[in-house]
Formats: C-alpha cells, sequence, structure tokens
C-alpha cells in the first residue's frame, strides 16, 4: 500500500496487510468464558456454539483499521473513562436477523450505557467508527441458531462479571473461523 507518512486522504480501509480489523471489547476472564460456555450446552442442537475463548460483549466495531491508528482508537478508549462496574449476565435473548442466540443482562449498568455512548462519540469524532447500530450488549453464544422455545429460554443463569478494563480486539478470519487476540486494555476505575 502506498501513501503512508503522506496526508492522509478518505480512502476507506480495506483488508490489506497495513488494516486490522478491530472491535473494542468486555473481555471476560477465561473462567467466565468457560461459564458462559456451559450455558450454550443444552443448545447445541440449535446451531453452531461459538467457543470459549470468543466470548465476548462487543462495544464499539470499528471494522478494517489502517494499523498505524491502533494508538488513536486506545487513546479514545481511555478518554471515554471506563468505568469499572458489576455486570450480572441472567437472561438469554434471540437475535431473529442475525440468528444469534445470546447471553445478556436484565440490567445493564447506566454507566457501562453511558461510557459505550462516550467511546462512540470519540471514534467518530476521530473518524474511527462507522457503525451506528443501537448497542445491546450482549455475549453472542450460538450462530446459525433456530429459535429456541420460550421454556428453554427460561433460566437460572446468574453470572457475576466485575467489568475492570476495555479491551481493543482484533479479528483475523481463519478457516476455523474467527480468531481474536487482545491487543492492549485500558483499566477502569471508580
Ligand atoms: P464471523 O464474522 O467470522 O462470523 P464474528 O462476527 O464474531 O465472526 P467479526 O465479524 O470480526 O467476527 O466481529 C467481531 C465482533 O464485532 C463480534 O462481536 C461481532 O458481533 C461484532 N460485529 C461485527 N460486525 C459488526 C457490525 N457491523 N456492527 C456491530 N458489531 C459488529
Ligand atoms: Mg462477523
Amino acid at each position: 500500500v502506498s501513501g503512508r507518512g503522506g496526508a492522509s486522504r478518505a480512502t476507506p480501509a480495506t483488508k490489506t496487510a497495513d488494516t486490522l480489523r478491530l472491535f473494542v471489547a468486555l473481555w471476560p476472564e477465561e473462567s467466565l468464558q468457560e461459564a458462559l460456555l456451559a450455558e450454550s450446552a443444552r443448545f447445541a442442537a440449535l446451531g453452531r456454539r461459538l467457543p470459549a475463548r470468543n466470548l465476548h460483549v462487543t462495544l464499539a466495531f470499528l471494522g478494517a483499521v489502517p494499523r498505524e491508528r491502533v494508538d488513536d482508537i486506545a487513546e479514545a478508549m481511555r478518554t471515554a473513562e471506563p468505568p469499572a462496574c458489576a455486570l450480572v449476565i441472567d437472561r438469554l435473548g434471540y437475535f431473529k436477523a442475525s440468528r444469534i442466540l445470546w447471553a445478556g443482562a436484565s440490567e445493564v449498568p447506566e454507566a457501562l450505557m453511558q461510557y459505550q455512548r462516550r467511546l462512540c462519540k470519540r471514534l467518530r469524532s476521530a473518524r474511527l467508527h462507522s457503525e451506528e447500530r443501537a448497542f445491546k450488549l450482549h455475549v453472542s453464544l450460538l450462530r446459525d441458531a433456530t429459535r429456541p422455545a420460550p421454556e428453554q429460554m427460561q433460566t437460572g443463569l446468574r453470572l457475576d462479571w466485575s467489568v475492570k478494563d476495555v479491551a481493543l480486539v482484533a479479528s483475523a478470519q481463519t478457516a476455523e473461523g474467527s480468531r481474536y487476540r487482545v491487543l492492549t486494555r485500558v483499566a477502569a476505575s471508580g
């Protein structure tokens, strides 16, 4: 790719060696990922279960971004001031359009909602964030899923998630599906 170091033009980022597919996420500790995975076991017949290492909450999806902008993204994550908060994963849901079965929270901390909005605002002012979809906090558990019966969605699920940081994650498409790599973490405060 040419043009590096020159005045940056508004060229749409494409998938080249110079770009990364990025998103900002809440990244659970392994033990929580395993607990979330356990919850999807009884739905195995309904779709494709995501492996434990892939389970997360996306706060902002950036898509393909030039590598040299990683620091700007980390800066936006930091200046938006992530709040330490307690998230309780206690419900299941189903997205009909994307055929995703997910785990979520019946009460999302307001501080987290506000952070998500501040983050998107900062990313947009840095000409980074394109996604405008309304934010719905969720952990995808199953892909290509058929909708479970309502009684199957009833659950005694209760996973306490103490959110201590936010993560900038790179996604690589492989033959086995997406592989994620946490590039940096920004500590939450409060
Ligand atoms: P795959 O695309 O291989 O099925 P994936 O969707 O998990 O796997 P990515 O497409 O790289 O992998 O997405 C990374 C994260 O960003 C996921 O949480 C995904 O739901 C979310 N995401 C992807 N595209 C968008 C989008 N257009 N808007 C909002 N979130 C998105
Ligand atoms: Mg995808």
